[in-house]
């Protein structure tokens, strides 16, 4: 089995959109243990330069770009430098995404439309901006990054709810369209994570042993568990796996 004897992404040119800190620094890290040349990819350059420094530290390649996901200039502009820089992209990674609390008659035109452009419409960007190559190649792994909140309705949190609804709904349009050429299409939905997002939340104790209490197995998760999974969709061994919605969230979608 000479093909399993190297680390599972070797050869493999990956590109993490919102590879800055939390989840999209956390896959960034494992693709590049994994052994993929890893385009870390966000609107803070020091931030994504020090996630592909860490990369390299550990004997692994990689380049940081600046992209600004709800522009697409940007996108082209970046996809174009990380295919010249470091190879054509084998596996994107769409995973930049903010959230926003605020009753549904408060929030503004453009507050929607900023919570869409950047949680949804950028990954239909990316996608279109990558997959040209993938089809042609006849291989290509894209993993969204959903949430298990694009699956329920929470108050004050219409327009994240449904960009990540969205995001299901893209995930499994693309995966069936381009099933044929090799390409896989997934989403990985975290539940409650230790990064930025909730981090105001989790900071009320009140809150916070409300939410543990949804929580089947009592915490929340770290963004290093989500590395995993994310290296797993974007293999080869994830090859009759397409289109799904997998939620990584402690049981809480599980539960009653
Ligand atoms: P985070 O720590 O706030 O990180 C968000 C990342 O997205 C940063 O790297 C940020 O980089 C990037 N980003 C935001 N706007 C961007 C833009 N316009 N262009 C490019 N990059 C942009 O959040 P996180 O918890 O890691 O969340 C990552 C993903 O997981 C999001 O899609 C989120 O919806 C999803 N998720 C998180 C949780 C959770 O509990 N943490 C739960 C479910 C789903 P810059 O600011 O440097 O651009």
């Amino acid at each position: 089995m000479a093909e399993n004897a190297g680390p599972l992404l070797a050869g493999r040119v990956a590109l993490v959109t919102g590879a800055s800190r939390g989840i999209g620094r956390a896959i960034a890290l494992a693709l590049g243990q994994a052994g993929a040349s890893v385009a870390c990819a966000a609107r803070s350059t020091d931030q994504v330069e020090a996630v592909a420094g860490e990369i390299r530290a550990g004997g692994g390649r990689a380049a940081a770009f600046r992209l600004d996901v709800t522009r697409a200039e940007d996108i082209a502009a970046a996809t174009g430098a990380v295919a010249a820089g470091l190879g054509p992209i084998d596996v994107l990674v769409n995973n930049a995404g903010i959230t926003m609390q605020q009753k549904t008659l408060d929030v503004t035109d453009a507050e929607w439309d900023t919570i869409l452009a950047t949680n949804l419409t950028s990954m239909f960007l990316c996608a279109r901006a990558v997959a040209p190559a993938m089809i042609a190649r006849g291989w290509g792994r894209i993993v969204n990054i959903g949430s298990m909140w694009g699956k329920v309705g929470v108050p004050r949190y219409a327009a994240y709810c449904v960009s990540k609804a969205g995001v299901d709904a893209l995930t499994r349009c693309l995966a069936v369209e381009w099933a044929r050429h090799g390409v896989r299409v997934n989403c990985l939905a975290p539940g409650y994570m230790n990064t930025d997002f909730p981090r105001e939340a989790m900071a009320d104790e009140r809150t916070r042993n409300l939410i543990l209490a949804k929580v089947p197995v009592r915490r929340i998760g770290e963004p290093e568990e989500v590395g995993p999974l994310a290296v797993y969709l974007a293999s080869p061994a994830s090859d009759f796996l397409t289109g799904q919605t997998i939620y990584l969230d402690g049981g809480q979608t599980a539960s009653w």
